[in-house]
């Protein structure tokens, strides 16, 4: 039996407030139903607290992009965990590549940054994923072990956990792994999230795919037997893409 599938999108820095309520009423009215989906909407930090009046009564749920680990203090220009609890995320995605490779961060602090969201009872969307020439140099297994074991640790809560395996090469490219590709990966990390939890927990938690997820390839992504659903960029913002990915994994489930 497939876990049931959990896609959000992640915004990045796009959408003002006007933007982001016409794609919030596109999203709101044309859902599954009903949904056998996990949804969430990853905003920039100045919109959860008006997109959580939007999805107020909806089966979406908001998260945040980033957090720093700390609970408070002289970090200008961070958002502490804390903060996104009480501004009313369900969910925070950590270590996007974006993360790591536009803005340095390291395991350390990736791993810092996981411990302190789920104190906070946030959901973790940890995301993992190699280069181009990582994959090429046929370092890919390798490298995702390394970022599991940099940022998770059996004392976690896996009910506030969720992967995302997401090679970097295909984030906002337009590649797309193939469905083989992915799974691969997916079995591979599952293997591995054994060896932290358990067989048993890791047959349950999820690992969504994230990379160029388009109405046109969810389907046959989502269909993997280790593809829980997928972290999507540029097709969550547009509402009928969206949907459309959406309504793909609930087909696959
Ligand atoms: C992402 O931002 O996590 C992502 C997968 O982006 P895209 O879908 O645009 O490749």
């Amino acid at each position: 039996m497939k876990r049931k599938p959990f896609v959000a999108g992640n915004w990045k820095m796009h959408n003002d407030l006007g933007a982001a309520r016409e794609l919030m009423g596109g999203l709101r009215g044309n859902l599954p139903k009903p949904l056998n989906v996990d949804v969430a909407v990853c905003t920039p930090f100045t919109l959860l607290y008006p997109m959580g009046k939007e999805i107020d009564g909806t089966d979406i749920k908001l998260g945040a992009q980033n957090c720093h680990f700390e609970p408070k203090g002289a970090f200008t220009g961070e958002i502490s965990a804390q903060m996104l609890a009480a501004a009313g995320c369900t969910y925070v995605i950590i270590g996007h590549s974006e993360r790591r490779h536009v803005f340095g961060e390291t395991g350390d602090m990736l791993r810092k940054k996981v411990v302190a969201a789920q104190e906070c009872g946030l959901h973790v969307i940890y995301c993992i994923g190699e280069l181009l020439e990582e994959r090429e140099a046929n370092r890919t297994e390798q490298v995702v072990e390394s970022q599991l074991q940099e940022a998770l640790s059996p004392d976690l809560r896996t009910d506030l956990l969720t992967l995302a395996y997401e090679p970097v090469w295909a984030i906002g490219t337009g590649k797309t792994a193939t469905p083989d590709q992915a799974q691969a990966v997916h079995a591979f990390v599952r293997a591995k999230l054994s060896g932290f939890f358990g067989q048993e927990t890791a047959q349950q938690l999820r690992i969504q795919y994230g990379g160029s997820v388009k109405p046109g390839n969810a389907k046959t992504l989502f269909e993997c037997p280790d593809v829980d659903g997928g972290l999507v960029g540029g097709a969550c913002l547009v509402a009928e893409d969206f949907v459309a990915i959406i309504s793909a994994a609930q087909e696959s489930a």
